[in-house]
This record gives C-alpha cells, sequence and structure tokens, in this order.
C-alpha cells in the first residue's frame, strides 16, 4: 500500500472516531435534556395534583371530573393508586370503568415510588400502545377519612414520548448531515495533507531508485530538518563515502594493472635475452668455446636476474596480502649493525666500495623484527654501493635520541635528484632504468623496505644531493634498560 493512502486512511479512522463519538455524546446530552425538562414539568404538575386530591369534594364524580379536566388540558396522563396498587383514578378512562384496569401494584415506577418515594420509567403503555415516559410520587395519605380519594398513595403521571421522539429523530438527522459535510471537508483535507507529507517521501524513493541503477552522483532532497531531513543527509554522506570508495577501488585496479603489466615487462626482457642467447648458440655459436662460454654466462646472468626478481615479487605481494608475520623483539642494535656490514662487505669489495658502521650506542635495544630489518638493511646498503662509483665510501650508524634509535645508510654516490626522491619507493620506479638493470636492481628494493618500516610504525626519510651522495634514514622504539634487564633475568 503506498505511504499516502496509509496517511490517508489513517487521519480519515481518527477523524470518523472523533466525529462519531461527537455525534453520540451531543444527542445523548440533548436526550437527557429534554427528558431532565420533562420530568421537572411532570413533577411540578404533580404537586398540583397533590392539592386538589388534598381539597374537599362535593362528590366523588365532580373531583373526579375535575382531575379529568386538568390531565386534559395538561395533556398528560394521570392515575392515582392506592396502597394495594388499585387504581382510584385514571385519567383516560370513565369513573365506572376503574374496576376494569388490572392492579398497578408492580409497574416499576409505581414499585419505586412505594419503595424511596419516587420513580421514573420509560416504556411502552399497555393501555394506549405509546412509548411513554412515567413518573410516580409517594404522597403522604390525606388526615380527613372522606372524599373518594382519601386513600391515594401514589399519584403517577405520564407524557407520551411521540413529540420527543420525533424532536429527537430530527435532531439526529441533522446532526449526521452535519457529519457527512464535514467528514467530505476531512476527506479533501486528508488527501491534500497526506499528499504534502508523502511528497518527500516519495521523492526520495524516486531519486533512491536512479541510485540503485547506479546513478551515484544523484543527491537526495533536503526540504526540512525532521527526521527525513536528517536520513537524507545520513544518505548523501554514505554516497559521499561510497564514491570516495569507489575511486579508491578504482584507483587500486588501475595500479593492480599497472604493476602486473611493469611485471610482464621485467619478466620479458631476462626470458627474452636468455632465448636470444640459446637461438644464437643454436645457429652456431656453440662450436666456438669461447663464444659459447661468454653466452652461457650472459644466459645464467639472466636467470639471476629472474630469480631475484621472483624473490622480490613473492615478498611484496606476501607482505601487502598481509600474510607476512612479524615477530618483535627486543635485540641490541650495535651487534645487529655488525652483522650486516659483515654480511655486505664482499659486495662492496667486489665493487671498492669502503663499507664501515659508525658505531653504535652501547647496550642498546632496538624493538623490531629483526629478520626483516636485516633485509632492509641488505636493500639499503646494496643501492647505496650500486649507485656509488668506485672507491667511494657507504656508512652505516645509528643514534640513541630519547626513547628511539635513528638508523641510517650514507653514501658518497650519484645522489637523487629532488623530482625522483618522492618516487624511489614505488614498485618498478628507477631514476635510471638501464643503469638499475645493469646492477641487477629489480625496482622492488625500496617499495619493500617502505613497507616492512612502516609494519614497525616508522616511515623512512631520505635526504639526497645529486653529484655527493644520498642518506637514508629510519627510527625505531629503543631501550636501555630493557637489555640490562634481560641479562638479570638470565644471569
Ligand atoms: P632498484 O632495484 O632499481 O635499485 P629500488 O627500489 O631499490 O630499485 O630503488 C629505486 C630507485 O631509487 C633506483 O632505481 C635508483 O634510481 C634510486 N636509488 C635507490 N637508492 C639509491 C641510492 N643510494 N643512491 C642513488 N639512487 C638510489
Amino acid at each position: 500500500m503506498k505511504i499516502r493512502s496509509k496517511i490517508t486512511i489513517t487521519l480519515l479512522s481518527i477523524s470518523c472516531a472523533v466525529i462519531v463519538a461527537a455525534d453520540f455524546f451531543s444527542v445523548v446530552t440533548l436526550e437527557n435534556y429534554f427528558r431532565s425538562r420533562i420530568l421537572g414539568e411532570l413533577k411540578r404538575q404533580g404537586s398540583e395534583i397533590e392539592l386538589i386530591v388534598r381539597s374537599p369534594f362535593v362528590s366523588d364524580s365532580a373531583g373526579y371530573r375535575r382531575l379529568q379536566h386538568f390531565a386534559h388540558m395538561a395533556e398528560i396522563r394521570v392515575t392515582l393508586i392506592d396502597r394495594e396498587g388499585t387504581v382510584a383514578f385514571e385519567s383516560e378512562i370513565a369513573q365506572a370503568q376503574l374496576g376494569q384496569i388490572e392492579n398497578h401494584l408492580h409497574r416499576p415506577e409505581v414499585e419505586d415510588a412505594f419503595r424511596t418515594g419516587y420513580g421514573t420509567s420509560i416504556r411502552k403503555s399497555a393501555t394506549l400502545d405509546v412509548d411513554m415516559l412515567y413518573l410516580a410520587r409517594k404522597i403522604v395519605p390525606a388526615t380527613e377519612q372522606t372524599g373518594f380519594l382519601h386513600d391515594v398513595a401514589v399519584i403517577r403521571l405520564g407524557i407520551p414520548l411521540t413529540l420527543v421522539n420525533m424532536l429527537m429523530d430530527e435532531l439526529r438527522s441533522k446532526v449526521i448531515l452535519a457529519s457527512i459535510a464535514v467528514l467530505l471537508f476531512v476527506l479533501v483535507a486528508t488527501i491534500f495533507l497526506s499528499r504534502k507529507l508523502a511528497s518527500p517521501i516519495v521523492e526520495i524513493d524516486r531519486i533512491a531508485a536512479m541510485i540503485r541503477a547506479g546513478d551515484l552522483h544523484q543527491r537526495l532532497p533536503i526540504h526540512s530538518r525532521d527526521e527525513l531531513g536528517s536520513l537524507s543527509g545520513t544518505l548523501n554522506a554514505m554516497l559521499d563515502n561510497l564514491n570516495v570508495d569507489i575511486a579508491q577501488l578504482k584507483k587500486l585496479e588501475r595500479v593492480r594493472s599497472e604493476f602486473l603489466g611493469n611485471v610482464s615487462h621485467e619478466l620479458r626482457t631476462p626470458i627474452f635475452a636468455i632465448q636470444g642467447m640459446l637461438e644464437t648458440l643454436l645457429q652456431g655459436a656453440i662450436e666456438d668455446p669461447d663464444v659459447s662460454r661468454e653466452f652461457v654466462q650472459r644466459a645464467l646472468q639472466n636467470t639471476k636476474r629472474l630469480n631475484a626478481l621472483l624473490g622480490d615479487l613473492i615478498e611484496i605481494s606476501r607482505i601487502e596480502s598481509g600474510d607476512m608475520k612479524m615477530s618483535f623483539r627486543y635485540f641490541d642494535v650495535g651487534e645487529f649493525l655488525d652483522e650486516v656490514v659483515k654480511e655486505m662487505l664482499p659486495v662492496a669489495a667486489s665493487r671498492s666500495i669502503a663499507l664501515s658502521s659508525a658505531g653504535a650506542p652501547a647496550d642498546t635495544l632496538i624493538y623490531g623484527d629483526k629478520e626483516r630489518l636485516r633485509q632492509v638493511m641488505n636493500n639499503l646498503i646494496d643501492n647505496a654501493v650500486k649507485y656509488t662509483p668506485e672507491n667511494g665510501r657507504v656508512t652505516v650508524a645509528a643514534a640513541l635520541s630519547a626513547d628511539r634509535v635513528t638508523i641510517s645508510v650514507q653514501d658518497t654516490g650519484t645522489g637523487i635528484a629532488p623530482e625522483h626522491i618522492a618516487r624511489i619507493f614505488e614498485r618498478f620506479y628507477r631514476v635510471d632504468r638501464e643503469r638499475s638493470r645493469e646492477a641487477g636492481g629489480t625496482g622492488l628494493g625500496l617499495a619493500i623496505v617502505k613497507h616492512i618500516i612502516e609494519a614497525h610504525g616508522s616511515s623512512v626519510e631520505v635526504r639526497s644531493e645529486p653529484g655527493k651522495g644520498s642518506t637514508f634514514t629510519f627510527t625505531l622504539r629503543a631501550s636501555h634498560e630493557t637489555k640490562k634487564h634481560q641479562e638479570d633475568q638470565s644471569s
């Protein structure tokens, strides 16, 4: 069901209930008012009849006629009843026929009058066959024992309700007509109101459907500062976030396919080279021992490159997929740097580069994954050696400040121009592609370094001056106490 219909039906039902209740209340109130007016009138007439009953009469028949005359003038029915319920006077019947009237002791109003002094009832008269309102009143019997009315105990007055009923019928039909008119007005107002109330919802629904169909640039209108306005605001904010997310996903997707393209390209170069060499060998070069030796050597070189590339690729995909489990602990920074330098000495020596450690603060522990950090140092030192001309120098150092240790790898190499510095950590980004290849670089070394250092909650800084050299630094959490503490524990 449409929300507009729901609002219309709800408002109409409420209006109907209110109108019916109001009608009922007003009709009942008016009816009661009329009745109490009539009863008041009957009471007054009852008092007058009591006066007549009390007055001494010349004869029974004269008294009877006088009472009948009074009843006719007042347009009421009067019945006088004695203590036993026998009817002593009845305005609608001649005195001679009184004997035919049945005993009135058990008429409800008469019973009430005997019990409480006063009684009323509305019912169909057995004698006259019309709806009657009766009022009965007990009176104190006359003191004089004369006259036909001396033993009357109850005066009962009755009035036909035909007039009242007619009036009430007319009133009811007028009230119903007025109610129908009000309802029609309410119906029109309700339709108008529900349309107005539902229109922002209908609009939100319409635009939401457009958004669902893929138009993510649609925004929901905010017409009011109520819950609907706030809902639209929330949905709009969600859409904004969604758009940002989608933009990010698209970028990621672009980066991914770019990466895939780069990977294929990087793989193809050495494979082509190997293929070319093998073909040359088969075409006859294999017969010349010197040439064939050189070709096989070069092919081997290329397979080593492939191996390095695949190694770095596996590493980087493990890091990026979150598969890399880090195991953090405290270890001595001085010992660590000594080990790293010792490991890399042959590489540096092969290019006549002086590699040394400038020393580290004594008894200082750094917190991190030692094996991953060893990989970081190897990559940084390897780069420093690769991009430093022969007879240059590479220095590894560590400095303690407050609770952190800064580790640096400094070289006297080619340096990196400022415009490249921001990009060298990107995968496959190289300042000089040929030079990197010749030196056996994969273009992934710094990307791996960046990932590992970031996993330590830190970042890599580069200071470089083209022609003079570069310094790569990063900081780690350090502890001076812990080493002592550990030693205390182990001794
Ligand atoms: P690659 O395998 O090519 O060395 P990296 O990711 O390790 O890849 O380095 C990216 C690029 O950053 C290198 O190609 C080089 O141009 C530049 N670079 C890295 N380290 C140094 C350095 N110490 N001195 C000069 N250039 C450097």
